[in-house]
């Protein structure tokens, strides 16, 4: 025999899923396909040559025993020629064959995985849950897909696809089959995609010349906190803000110095706001309003005060040279709500009570008397 045909041999009975090999005299080892030193429990016969070199065959157990040549042969050949990596284990999950998928998908050879369990290849707080998933009484026979994160050989992770199946009793190979496929891709679209609808609520709810929640959030909170105070039975807080005189600060400056201006008041009225579950938003034009659960009128107008008196107090220097004054009018208003009453009843309490503070002069925090 020549050189090339013995590789041609070796490279056939490897497509096989048979393992074959030539050694010298010395047992050194001329010729060996993939399949002749690998895995456990596998057949092999032996026959010395002419020349005093041997020649070896290796055989699966399970090629003739139990699944029959063509089902193990087959089984193989799928195995080794998929992009998925495929692991057989026994009843305590230990590994007894992973096909050659493990070096694209792990970063290891699938020999580096024989004797090691299938947890190791879960990151480990993923590990309980997952086994419990797969391989208690309550399990199924064959699980759907489940997404993991498996632990690769240089010790970083990638979101993996897992299927579990479990195999009939004496087939050779191990108690349950696993096959995992990547999912980096897929687990990176989902999360673009989440990402893109957590911003696109977020814009939806913003408003972009203050960056404050916008009417429509607005709206959505007081309502959320009308019910939640109608339950608790707790006292809702209310302020609308007006800024005094704006229509002449935007002839003064024009409407883009306007813009800076509103701008700044909005941050100076979120600063002012800092408790939990306190909202303040912009309510439109140059209007703001603030919600405050579980406080009371006085409540209302003490922080109405810190909001009047923060703004009074700045100089906006940062939107016209030399500063300039600019003060708001407050409405405060507060309810214990009750079935026969609505929100819209405190934005109207709110809305009078700023007007009554801008009759009487501006630049001051009032509520319905
Ligand atoms: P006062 O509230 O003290 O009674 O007087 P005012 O001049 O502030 O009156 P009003 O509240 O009715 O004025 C609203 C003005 O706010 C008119 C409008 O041009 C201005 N405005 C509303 N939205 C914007 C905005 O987004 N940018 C700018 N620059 N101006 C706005
Ligand atoms: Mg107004
Ligand atoms: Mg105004």
């Amino acid at each position: 025999m020549i050189d090339s045909d013995v590789q041609a041999l070796a490279d056939l009975l490897e497509s096989l899923g048979i393992g074959f090999g030539i050694a010298d005299a010395r047992g050194q080892a001329e010729v060996a396909n993939r399949w002749l030193g690998s895995g456990a429990g596998l057949r092999s016969a032996s026959i010395g040559l002419a020349d005093g070199r041997q020649l070896t065959l290796r055989l699966p157990v399970a090629f003739d025993r139990h699944l029959g040549g063509d089902a193990e042969t087959r089984f193989r050949l799928l195995a080794e020629h998929s992009t998925d990596l495929i692991i057989a284990v026994d009843l305590d999950l230990v590994i007894g064959y992973a096909s050659p998928a493990t070096s694209s998908m792990l970063g290891c050879a699938p020999e580096a995985l024989q004797g090691h369990t299938l947890a190791e290849l879960l990151v480990p707080e993923e590990r309980a849950a997952f086994i419990a998933r797969h391989f208690t009484r309550s399990a199924g026979l064959a699980s759907g897909p489940d997404l993991f994160r498996a632990l690769c050989r240089d010790g970083s992770t990638r979101w993996v696809e897992a299927r579990v199946a479990t195999l009939p009793p004496g087939n050779g190979l191990g108690d349950y089959l696993v096959t995992l496929r990547s999912a980096d891709q897929r687990r990176r679209s989902e999360e673009t995609l989440g990402q893109a609808n957590a911003e696109l609520s977020a814009l939806a709810s913003t408003d972009a010349l203050t960056g404050l929640p916008n009417r429509r959030q607005f709206d959505a909170t007081l309502q959320k906190e009308w019910y939640r105070a109608l339950r608790d039975g707790t006292s809702l807080g209310l302020l609308m803000v007006d800024i005094d005189h704006f229509k002449s600060l935007n002839d003064l400056f024009g409407h883009q110095v306007g813009d800076l201006f509103l701008a700044r008041v909005g941050a100076l009225i979120r600063d002012s706001v800092r408790r939990a579950g306190d909202l303040a938003a912009r309510f439109g034009g140059e209007e703001f309003a603030v919600v405050l659960p579980g406080t009371s009128v006085a409540g209302a107008m003490d922080i109405g005060e810190v909001v009047r008196r923060s703004i009074a107090a700045a100089d906006f220097r940062s939107a016209v040279q030399g500063g300039y004054g600019v003060s708001v009018s407050i409405g405060a208003a507060a309810m214990v709500p009750v079935p026969s009453a609505s929100a819209a009843r405190l934005v109207q309490d709110a809305d009078a009570a700023l007007y009554q503070a801008k009759r009487n002069g501006r630049n001051r925090v009032e509520a319905l008397t």
